[in-house]
Order: structure tokens, then C-alpha cells, then sequence
């Protein structure tokens, strides 16, 4: 990693008036959904969830079971503060002392005899102890007799609600709310609030007075109905605030939902109730108390919401978010092209030349296999280069690799290459002698018979796969790589003020194989950094521009020692 260098993709520009419209209209789709999601839901915006408090009053009187209903009566306040229970309906026993007294009558205490009553036998139902007795409840029925405040708890409940005239009661809801984030805080009691208005839901919704009635009738629930049993409703306060300067808006809404279970199942204990008593003391100084069962209705007030102001961190992080769908249109449009062509059942020519400039193929690297060598190799008989990146355990001829394509050379090299070369004409080259005259001088590898003895196994490789005519007997070899004017050539070509009579043999020779690299494998950088020269090819060069700097040994197995020079 360089702190002077940077890296960036290169792109491939396809010039299709139908890609091209594709991209577009993805985009623009991409473009709208982003800007409806960020209008829309406000994405703009940094959020902060609401902090608050809920104060209640309500108010009303009803005259109802002879009795005067007030505030004070019917109204229980509750310690979690954001609820509050109007009592609709009792069941009232009065003057209870502690005495002995027949239970009230159920399939399991109604008896015959005294043995149907167990002594000290307490059901978690009953109001008292049994003490062993079956005694006469009524007319009708006899019942175990228990220790319990006499006389007991009757069960049925009065029916219409006692209280059925509350619905005409009002709850004044006072909500205080504050944003953290924003140090924002307001109410739902505006200051120009009218005192006697009631809230609708149309013509008056931001009236914090509600009748108890219209409370139930929002939720779809009948007042009478439910104040017999009880229940619980609740009345949600929501929110929704704008913050933003230009366009701020911070009011409640509110919202009524019935949320105990509607279902009247005596199994369910359905409804609302508790008990409670009020003590008195009798002229014996007894305890004498009156038992109230009260069902009533329990409003629970909850209050929730978001709010939103603008931020540059929001938006940005946003746009960022969103930036990657950009990229949906690369991936549908190349999904596009290769089903397009998936279909097909051979590839085209336009196929051909698609892949050809989208896709340059490389072998994959060795990974978890022992292979620190590379090399190419090419043979005259095959048309493509074999890359041999394994330990040579026997001669690099006969060592299976992969296939790879011959890169791509550049035309005008070629003819550079080939007019200097034909320009000058044959010369008579000095062959290499033949030392076939002893057939068993020629190794077992070697297919063209020109191939010299050779200890390494780098060295032994051949300039073809199969037997025939060696490439150095080919007019092409000696012209492009052993002719010594058409060399001297390139080189002052490279180096235009090189005198020709100062050029060295070595020079020449690493200049011939260049040429045959070049010739054979392409312009490739890459492959030619790591070609190979056949045996036979590399004994006729080294015969032909022998000096004495000349190495016995051109190519090492480290790699190559010269460089392409005509390939810029
Ligand atoms: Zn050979
Ligand atoms: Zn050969």
C-alpha cells in the first residue's frame, strides 16, 4: 500500500441503445423510490421517541340505587397514574359480622345431610371455613354451614349497571410531552382551549374533554353492555410530530380500542371487579362492616410517538444507504445478457466477440498445492500455450498442464517483424550440426530429432508434441529469429544510436529469443515472462551467436533473463 497511489475499476462501455435504456429506466425507477421512501417516511429527518405525563379529572354526578354518585364515589384513583376507574356497578351486602351462616348455594355446596359437609374444609371459591353442618339457605335449598361474615356474598349481578348513567361523565385528559433530542416540549391542552367543549372526532379533535360514552362508542363497544360486567379500554394518545422549522406541526391524536376480552365467559372471569369493605364498629365494639363488589370500567391512557427533525448526518447516511441499488442495474442488465445468451444453444460470433472483450480468462492460482513454478510452453503442432504450474517430476515435455488461450498480438509488431525481416533476404545460415548420426544421442522426449541430451528437467522440452519436422528447419524460424541483419535491426530499433559493429553475440543471441518468444507466444506480458524455449530451438541460437560470454545455460529455472522489446 502506497499513500502516492490509488486504485479505481476499469469499465467496460458497451455502446446498446437497449442496455442503455434499460440502465435508465432502472435508475429512475431506483431515483423515484428513494425520493418517495425519503419524503415519505421522512427519512431526513433524526428521530426521537416521546417522553410523558398523563394527568386525569373526571367529572359528573348521577343519582342512581337511591343514592347520590359523585365524583368522590364512583372514581378509584390508581397509583400507576396513566389509567384511572369509573365504577358502573355493585353488588352491596351490608352489616357483616363474623358468625356462623349457610354458605350461598353452588353445585358444590348445596348438601342434604351432614355428611355431604367436611369440618375445616375451605374451597378457595367459598366466603368461609365449613364447620360440618347442612342447614337450611332457603326455602328451596339446604347448604354447608361455614365460619365466614355473615350473611354472605349473593352472586348475581344487577342488571341494567347500577352506574349505567355515567356515560354521560367526562375525563379532562392533561398530557405533558417533551423530545429529549430536540429539548422540545409541549401539551395537548392548547392555551385557547375552550373549557365546556367535548371532544368529536370531527368538529372537535383536539378538545381534551371526553364524554365516557363517546370513549366507548369510538371503539365500537355499547356503554350500557359493558358496564355490567366492566372492562378495560384504552385511550391511545399519539404523537406524530414535524419538527422541522419550516414546517413544524406537534398535535395529539387520539384513538379508543376496548382491551380485555370481549367474550362473556363465566370460566374467563370476564370484566372488571374487586372488592373492598367499610368498617364500622357495633355498640359491642364488634367489627361490622358492608362488602362492595365493584365492577366498573378502567381507562388506560398510553401515550406514544416519534419526533422528527431535519439532519445533514440523516440524509447522508441515507443517500448512502440507498447509493447501492444503483448497482441493481449492472447485476439485472449482465443477468439479462447471459440468459439472453444462455438460451442460445451455440455461442455467436457477436457472442464470441462479447466474451471475448467483457472476460480475460487467467488460470486460477494454485492454492493449498505445492506449486512455485510456472511456466508456458508452446508447441509448433498445437495451436494453444500449456501452462505447467507444478514440480516437474520428469521432463517438462511430457508433463500434462492446463490449456490456455495464445494472448493477443499486436498486428502491427508482426509485420514490423516479418517486412524487416523478409527485407533483407535469406541469408546462408551456418545449421547446427547434427548429432543424429548416433540415434542414441537423441533423448526419448525429443519428437523432432533435433533435441540435444539435457539433465534438467526444465531443459527437456521439445518444439513439438508429437513426431514430425523441428521448427528450426522452417523458413519462418530462421528468418524471424536466427537472421543476424534483421536482429541487428530491432536492436536499433530499440536503440537507434547503437553502432552495429559494437554489438555483442550475447546481445544478439537474447534478442533471437526474444523473437521466438514473442513469435510463438504472443505479446502477452505475461505469458512471455514465463515461456520456455524448446531444446532444440535454444541449442540452435546459442550454436549460431556462440561467443565466449555466451552461457552454457540460457534459461534457469528461476526465470527468464531478458526482456520483450517489442512489445511497447
Ligand atoms: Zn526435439
Ligand atoms: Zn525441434
Amino acid at each position: 500500500m502506497s499513500f502516492c497511489e490509488y486504485t479505481t475499476q476499469k469499465d467496460l462501455r458497451i455502446r446498446s441503445r437497449l442496455l442503455g435504456t434499460y440502465k435508465s429506466v432502472i435508475f429512475a425507477a431506483v431515483l423515484l423510490y428513494m425520493c418517495v421512501i425519503l419524503l415519505t417516511e421522512k427519512r431526513y429527518q433524526k428521530k426521537d421517541s416521546v417522553i410523558s405525563s398523563v394527568h386525569t379529572k373526571v367529572k359528573g354526578v348521577s343519582d342512581a340505587d337511591s343514592r347520590i354518585w359523585d365524583t368522590a364515589e364512583y372514581t378509584i384513583p390508581s397509583p400507576g397514574g396513566s389509567s384511572f376507574f369509573v365504577l358502573t356497578n355493585t353488588i352491596k351486602t351490608e352489616n357483616q359480622k363474623e358468625g356462623n351462616c349457610p354458605e350461598f348455594p353452588s353445585p358444590k355446596t348445596i348438601c342434604s345431610q351432614d355428611d355431604s359437609c367436611k369440618k375445616g374444609h375451605a374451597d378457595p371459591q367459598s366466603n368461609g371455613i365449613q364447620t360440618g353442618r347442612c342447614i337450611q339457605y332457603n326455602s328451596t335449598f339446604k347448604t354447608c354451614e361455614v365460619r365466614a361474615w355473615c350473611p354472605v356474598e349473593s352472586k348475581s349481578n344487577p342488571e341494567p349497571a347500577i352506574l349505567g348513567s355515567a356515560e354521560n361523565f367526562t375525563v379532562l385528559i392533561k398530557n405533558n410531552i417533551h423530545f429529549a433530542a430536540f429539548n422540545y416540549t409541549t401539551k395537548n391542552i392548547l392555551p385557547e382551549y375552550n373549557v365546556t367543549c367535548v371532544y368529536h372526532k370531527v368538529t372537535a379533535p383536539q378538545c381534551p374533554i371526553f364524554r365516557l360514552g363517546d370513549i366507548l362508542k369510538e371503539a365500537g363497544e355499547n356503554f350500557s353492555q359493558v358496564a355490567i360486567l366492566g372492562g378495560i379500554m384504552g385511550i391511545e394518545i399519539n404523537w406524530n410530530c414535524n419538527l422541522d422549522r419550516w414546517f413544524q406541526s406537534c398535535r395529539p391524536q387520539y384513538s379508543f380500542r376496548r382491551l380485555d376480552d370481549k367474550v362473556v365467559d363465566e370460566r374467563l372471569y370476564p370484566g372488571l371487579n374487586f372488592r373492598f369493605a367499610r368498617y364500622y364498629k357495633n355498640q359491642d365494639q364488634s367489627d361490622i362492616r358492608t362488602l362492595i363488589k365493584a365492577y366498573g370500567i378502567r381507562f388506560d391512557i398510553q401515550v406514544y410517538g416519534t419526533g422528527g427533525q431535519f439532519s445533514w448526518f440523516e440524509l447522508v447516511l441515507f443517500i448512502g444507504s440507498y447509493l447501492s441499488y444503483f448497482g441493481l442495474a449492472t447485476v439485472v442488465i449482465d443477468c439479462m445478457i447471459s440468459l439472453y445468451w444462455k438460451g442460445c444453444c451455440s455461442a455467436t460470433s457477436g457472442q464470441r466477440y462479447y466474451d471475448e472483450q467483457k472476460y480475460e480468462e487467467i488460470p486460477g492460482p494454485c492454492i493449498l498445492t505445492s506449486c512455485q513454478e510456472l511456466r508456458f510452453v508452446s508447441f509448433v503442432d498445437q495451436e494453444d500455450i500449456i501452462m505447467v504450474d507444478k514440480r516437474l517430476k520428469g521432463s517438462l515435455q511430457n508433463t500434462i498442464g492446463k490449456r490456455i488461450k495464445k494472448g493477443k498480438m499486436s498486428a502491427n509488431t508482426v509485420l514490423a517483424q516479418l517486412e524487416l525481416s523478409f527485407f533483407e533476404g535469406l541469408e546462408d545460415l551456418p545449421l547446427h550440426p547434427r548429432s543424429a548420426k548416433k540415434s542414441s544421442a537423441i533423448p526419448s522426449w525429443c519428437q523432432c530429432l533435433k533435441c540435444l541430451p539435457a539433465t534438467a528437467y526444465e531443459d527437456q522440452l521439445c518444439c513439438r508434441h508429437q513426431n514430425g519436422e523441428c521448427i528450426t528447419n522452417s523458413e519462418m524460424f530462421r528468418k524471424l529469429v536466427l537472421q543476424r541483419r534483421a536482429l541487428e535491426r530491432i536492436l536499433q530499433y530499440n536503440n537507434p544510436l547503437l553502432n552495429k559493429n559494437s554489438i555483442a553475440k550475447k546481445q544478439l543471441a537474447e534478442c533471437a529469443r526474444n523473437q521466438y518468444v514473442q513469435w510463438r507466444f504472443g505479446s502477452n506480458k505475461d505469458t512471455v515472462d514465463f515461456a520456455k524455449i524448446p531444446n532444440c530451438c535454444r541449442h540452435e541460437i546459442e550454436h549460431l551467436f556462440n561467443d565466449d560470454t555466451v552461457e552454457t545455460s540460457m534459461q534457469s529455472a528461476s526465470g527468464p533473463s531478458y526482456k520483450p522489446l517489442l512489445s511497447h
